[in-house]
């Protein structure tokens, strides 16, 4: 049994790239699983109108049910809309719903419109070790509002062609969230993911990546595996769907990398 040490202080880790496809809800739902089988307390945000996390967790997320809509938009406390994950003893989820869709619009002439959730975040009276927040395909007032709550930003990297397209961007989103809104903020963490290792090209965008972003870039790496995308449509994680799995394995490796890099930074809040 490998012991997974917890956090000394609860960390936000926004999960974001503006790039759809790439892997961030299936990284969210996957690390928040294997941190919470492993004794950490650990809430998923769906910052996503297509509540694709909920959905992966099995989360009800149908109109009408409270989700992170309400509060953002109506001051609802986290905790009263936060949902147990079914058979996850320590996970629990704010889904969302169609809801969401209109919250990018309705936020413009919301007071304080960037730290919505920030607010929601510090407003929540339970403790928790981990709060990864999924983001949505794109850079506008939800993501800014998911950079604003984090102490962390894990962006998963596609191992692709065109995976560092697009980054700069990114980048300079989180630059000037920092300078403005956030001065703590961390690019804490890279995760390389769908690497194909039959193919030269992920080799090559993967040697990029370390380059560029040095030890930033976990270890692990997260292959291209059929059990990882099977799972969201029996309402898994692949962590329970197929533990044995490389997906869920190399999963695993980087929940204990990211769990050990907290306790030896000391956390980054
Ligand atoms: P994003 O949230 O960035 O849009 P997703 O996590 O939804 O990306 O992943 C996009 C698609 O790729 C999904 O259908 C998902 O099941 C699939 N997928 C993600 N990671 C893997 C993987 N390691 N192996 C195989 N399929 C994957
Ligand atoms: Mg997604």
């Amino acid at each position: 049994e490998i012991s997974m040490p917890r956090p000394d202080h609860p960390r936000v880790l926004c999960v974001a790239n503006q790039k759809g496809g790439v892997g961030k809800t299936t990284t969210t739902v996957n690390l928040a699983v294997a941190l919470a089988l492993h004794g950490n307390r650990v809430l998923v945000v769906d910052l996503d109108p297509q509540g694709n996390a909920s959905t992966g967790l099995n989360v009800p997320h149908h109109a009408g049910v409270p989700d992170v809509y309400d509060c953002l938009i109506d001051n609802v406390p986290l905790a009263e809309v936060a949902q147990p994950v079914e058979g996850i003893p320590n996970l629990f989820c704010v889904p969302a719903t169609i809801d969401l869709a209109g919250a990018e619009i309705e936020l413009v002439s919301v007071v304080a419109r960037e730290s919505r959730l920030a607010r929601a975040i510090t407003a929540h009276p339970e403790k928790f070790d981990y709060v990864f927040i999924d983001c949505p395909p794109s850079l506008g007032l939800l993501t800014v509002n998911a950079l604003c709550a984090a102490q962390e930003v894990l962006i998963p990297i596609q191992c692709e062609y065109y995976a560092l397209e697009g980054l700069n961007q990114l980048i300079n989103n989180i630059n000037l969230v920092r300078q403005h809104l956030n001065p703590t903020l961390d690019v804490s963490t890279i995760l390389l993911t769908m690497y194909d290792r039959r193919t030269r090209l992920a080799d090559a965008v993967e040697q990029d990546v370390r380059n560029h972003f040095g030890d930033k870039v976990l270890e692990a790496v997260i292959p291209r595996n059929v059990r990882v995308s099977e799972a969201p449509s029996y309402g898994q994680s692949v962590m329970t769907y197929d533990p044995g799995s490389r997906g869920a394995t190399s999963y695993f490796e980087a929940a204990l990398e990211i769990a050990m890099r907290g306790v030896n930074t000391g956390g980054t809040a």
